[in-house]
């Protein structure tokens, strides 16, 4: 593992929610946002990982994906019915996070089973 982690130095960044594999830059979704594609690090402060292809979450990273989605659920919870528009953009923060809390689920429990 710390082999892995040495040649991999230059390119993983370890975040709370996500480990950022910064190997192909111009498919990083914080520099297509912020437009700079050619750009030699990611932006941290721009990180969306749900939706990034060069992130990966893992258990320790499940704490804060599923506080996440509890909040949002409860925000849901205290919006009126005339507040459709932050209703939607919340609906997708919570779904995206119940989505990165299942993936870790189940891929702790495939590796759960592989080990047993
Ligand atoms: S969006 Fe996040 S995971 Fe993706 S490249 Fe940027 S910092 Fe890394």
């Amino acid at each position: 593992m710390l082999n892995l982690l040495t040649k991999r130095a230059k390119v993983l960044h370890l975040g709370p929610a996500n480990y950022c594999w910064f190997t192909a830059p111009s498919r990083a979704l914080c520099l297509r946002l912020a437009g700079t594609p050619a750009a030699d690090r990611p932006l941290i402060g721009m990180c969306d990982s749900a939706r990034c292809p060069q992130a990966t979450h893992h258990p320790c990273h499940r704490p804060v994906w599923a506080e996440h989605a509890d909040r949002t659920k409860i925000f849901i919870g205290q919006l009126g019915t005339t507040r459709k528009t932050e209703r939607t953009r919340l609906q997708a923060d919570f779904d995206r996070a119940s989505r990165v809390v299942a993936e870790i689920d189940a891929a702790s429990a495939s590796m759960t089973e592989e080990s047993a």
